[in-house]
């Protein structure tokens, strides 16, 4: 086996198949060298149950001895997901076979084991004559979220606890975290009831798949979730699915769960990283992105980032966040107002607190800048006017050039082409009382891309967010100057440049800049006037700045860039 990592541990993630599958325990050496050769393993987590499947104890006391002899650690693991034809089925909370089988798959796991996990179908969807009675005149969310409770309390933790007291129950959240409350997960209650958490880092091909979710929201999530769990959030899962037309998406997985801080890294799941199949690249060339991710993680600090406030009942811009982290705009995200911060991104989402314009109020009155999307106006038509008489109206535009202003808005500069053609909502504002930093062209008109205006001491921003989100990527360098410029006025660097960038940002002045373009290209990096010089933090040179304070860094595709700025 190779060396261990210094900076993280790896594990995998073994179904019950898997488990099961495992007879000849010398020929399972053979091919589990496949991946234990390239990728250091620390722990591999062993499932009891999913679906209609089902580990002996007898069996599974021999594969988790087959391990430890190895000297990798075991957990258990369990996933309820239920055996259907209609897509991804899950348990039904009210279906006392169900919950019996919950039960006994719990008590397999903590006489086995000391620590074990839930694979993310730890969720509902049904809608059986049952559930519709128990649901009564609440939402379907509002329903789910108390069942899942009750079963988290009564079933799962309870049993847990009787039989092994010191056993570590962790849930590992699923990537969809948009969509969690509609399916019973509930990041408030939750997490005070299991031990620690987990966070599914999964990206799929974003274009051509159907959860349709940017590379960024792998790091995005780990991040969202620490904030939910402080200190508990266990480490990222992700796997190689839908992933075989580009080998480096599912590389990026891993980067990007790294740089978001995991202490764990799992790798799900055994049968699909084997010689097998489509897959038998992944693990081999996994190792070696753990061991250039081993060389400089302890070089970079505390993620931070512009604040993103999104609540934990949150709901509305799907993603939003992780189309914009894919502009090179750095986040950290949180599910508390981040009452500190001194610049706060809110998109719709953030209206599911009720109590977000006060929050929002006293952050700019101390001088902070607030950032809001047009769906976060839209969304709360009314109360938004007590900081600017601001409409999103019914009316689009389709815009396909840009201009900025040199002077706050006073004049509008230029024509710049974006890449296609952008729909977007008309924002209906008042003109001499608030000004466009940036606005798109159409025919004869032109509409706000950017809006900011002062409030007390701070200012409020607003970002017209394309219908498509995913139109975010064809704004022209110089409107996405403008958008980046709001979120990290507090770095001591500005990126200039077009989308397919990302930037991760720490608190010891360490940056990475990550290009997911498919061709090569450069970005200009812009340092504050109290930056003393720049050097690459990986081999230590110094990248001299030009007299506009400027630096040009070349990208390729898949390529890391660490600098580290001095002050
Ligand atoms: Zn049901």
């Amino acid at each position: 086996m190779s060396e261990g990592y210094r900076n993280f541990t790896t594990a995998v993630y073994c179904t019950v198949g898997d488990v099961n599958s495992i007879k000849d325990f010398a020929a399972f050496e053979e091919a589990f060298s496949h991946i234990e050769g390239p990728v250091h393993i620390d722990k591999v987590y062993l499932e009891y149950w999913r679906g209609d499947q089902w580990a002996t104890k007898e069996h599974m006391l021999e594969v988790k001895k087959f391990f430890e002899d190895k000297g990798i650690k075991t957990s258990g693991g369990i996933t309820t997901s239920a055996v259907g034809t209609e897509g991804f089925e899950s348990l039904c909370y009210s279906n006392t076979q169900h919950l019996d089988d919950l039960k006994k798959a719990v008590e397999l796991c903590a006489q086995t084991f000391d620590e074990f996990i839930f694979d993310d179908f730890y969720f509902t969807n049904c809608r059986c004559e049952k559930c519709i009675e128990g649901k009564g005149s609440r939402s379907w969310a509002e329903f789910r979220m108390a069942q899942k409770l009750e079963a988290t309390k009564n079933v799962v933790m309870k049993t847990a606890k009787q039989i092994n007291p010191k056993v570590n129950v962790i849930i590992k959240y699923p990537q969809w975290f948009e969509y969690y409350n509609e399916t019973g997960y509930d990041l408030i209650n939750e997490p005070k009831y299991f031990d620690s958490i987990y966070t599914g880092t999964e990206t799929r091909n974003p274009e051509y798949s159907q959860q349709h979710l940017p590379k960024y929201l792998g790091y995005f999530i780990m991040r969202y979730l620490e904030s939910a769990a402080p200190g508990r959030n266990l480490g990222g899962w992700y796997d190689p699915f839908d992933c075989n037309y580009n080998l480096t998406s599912y590389l990026e997985q891993g980067y990007l769960t790294l740089f978001g801080k995991a202490k764990e890294v799992t790798l799900f799941c055994l049968g699909a990283l084997r010689k097998e199949g489509p897959w038998r690249l992944m693990a081999p060339a996994m190792g070696e992105a753990f061991r250039e991710c081993d060389e400089y993680l302890d070089k970079l600090g505390n993620p931070v980032g512009a604040a993103a406030y999104r609540p934990g009942r949150a709901r509305g811009e799907n993603d939003l966040h992780s189309y914009l982290g894919m502009c090179g705009i750095p986040f950290e995200p949180s599910i508390e107002y981040p009452t500190e911060a001194k610049t706060v991104f809110l998109s719709e989402g953030a209206s599911a607190d009720p109590d977000v314009f006060a929050k929002m109020k006293e952050t700019m009155l101390k001088g902070g800048e607030c950032i809001v999307t047009s769906g976060f106006v839209k969304k709360n038509s009314e109360e938004f006017r007590q900081f600017a008489n601001i409409t999103v109206t019914d009316r689009k535009a389709v815009v396909h050039e840009y201009a900025g202003t040199h002077n706050n808005g006073i004049n509008l500069d230029g024509r710049v082409p974006g890449f296609d053609p952008v729909m977007i909502s008309q924002i209906d504002y008042c003109t001499n009382d608030i000004w466009e930093l940036a606005a798109g062209y159409a025919k004869f008109n032109n509409f706000p891309i950017v809006l900011r205006a002062r409030y007390g001491k701070g200012h409020i921003s607003i970002i017209t967010i394309p219908d498509n989100y995913g139109d975010l990527y064809n704004y022209p360098a110089d409107v996405l100057n403008v958008i980046r410029g709001l979120f990290t006025n507090e770095l001591p660097l500005k990126l200039l440049g077009g989308s397919g960038i990302m930037l991760f940002a720490y608190d010891n002045d360490t940056y990475i800049l990550r290009s997911d373009l498919p061709y090569s290209d450069s970005v200009t990096l812009e340092f504050a006037p109290d930056v003393k010089s720049v050097t690459e933090a990986r081999r230590g040179f110094e990248l001299k700045m030009d007299d506009h304070r400027q630096i040009r860094m070349p990208l390729m595709p898949g390529m890391n860039a660490i600098i580290k700025v001095n002050r």
